[in-house]
């Protein structure tokens, strides 16, 4: 059962530039959130989110650093897009999400481990091969998280079915040249996977990146 998250103390940790720091990341006007709730009616997530997104947007917006970087929430969230689509503000909400989750890994907090091995194996296993080699990743998860048996009655029926490969299958052509040079850009191929984050690049700043451009909000107004 979840430990309720405390009332926000508005004098606790107060820091007035937060919200300008995740606008300038996140590229948002965070400022036009007006608190509708859309956002977290919206989300899967939110009976398992100890603190619901719209409140999460209401800590960037008074400044409260600590509490906004420290929740579960942002490691809990899928980048599903559902609070991005119904906000009425244009908000690109599940960019803040993201923005936050690589703060918080800049500030140390990991509130939700398993996620974070998870999303370094990920892309230690890109960075390595080209594209994810899912039983390497399973192995590796499994070690790193500490439950290694954990998703083994899964992997015998996949291996049996073909769904599972013991080898890699990497790009063919130029492809996995590409996928290093990726990698390389953002300074972390062969550190360990999480540097992209620590960049402070959100998946989709690095996309906007990629296309040459700077990290941009949602374009689309559906008012
Ligand atoms: S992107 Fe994250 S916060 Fe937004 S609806 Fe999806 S899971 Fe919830
Ligand atoms: S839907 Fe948009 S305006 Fe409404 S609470 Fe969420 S972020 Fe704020």
């Amino acid at each position: 059962m979840q430990t309720p998250p405390r009332p926000v103390d508005l004098a606790d940790d107060r820091d007035p530039a937060f919200q300008a720091e995740v606008a300038r990341r996140s590229g948002q006007a965070l400022a036009s959130c007006y608190q509708c709730g859309n956002c977290t009616a919206g989300c899967v997530f939110t009976p398992d989110y100890d603190i619901p997104v719209h409140q999460v947007m209401r800590l960037v917006q008074v400044g409260l650093r600590k509490r906004a970087l420290a929740c579960r929430a942002i490691w809990l969230c899928a980048t599903c897009q559902a609070c991005t689509t119904r906000c009425p503000n244009n908000i690109d909400v599940a960019k803040v999400m993201d923005v936050l989750r690589h703060m918080a890994r800049l500030a140390g907090h990991a509130p939700e481990p398993n996620v974070k091995t998870f999303t370094d194996s990920f892309l230690s296993s890109v960075a390595k091969h080209g594209r994810v080699f899912e039983a390497g990743l399973a192995a590796v998860f499994a070690l790193k998280s500490g439950k290694p048996l954990q998703d083994a009655s899964l992997g015998l029926p996949m291996l049996t079915r073909g769904k599972l490969s013991l080898t890699p299958h990497e790009p063919e052509g130029n492809g996995k040249a590409e996928v290093a040079a990726i990698f390389s850009r953002f300074r972390f191929a062969g550190q360990g996977a999480s540097r992209c984050a620590d960049q402070g690049v959100s998946r989709n700043s690095h996309d906007d990146v990629q296309r040459g451009g700077k990290p941009s909000g949602k374009t689309e107004d559906k008012r």
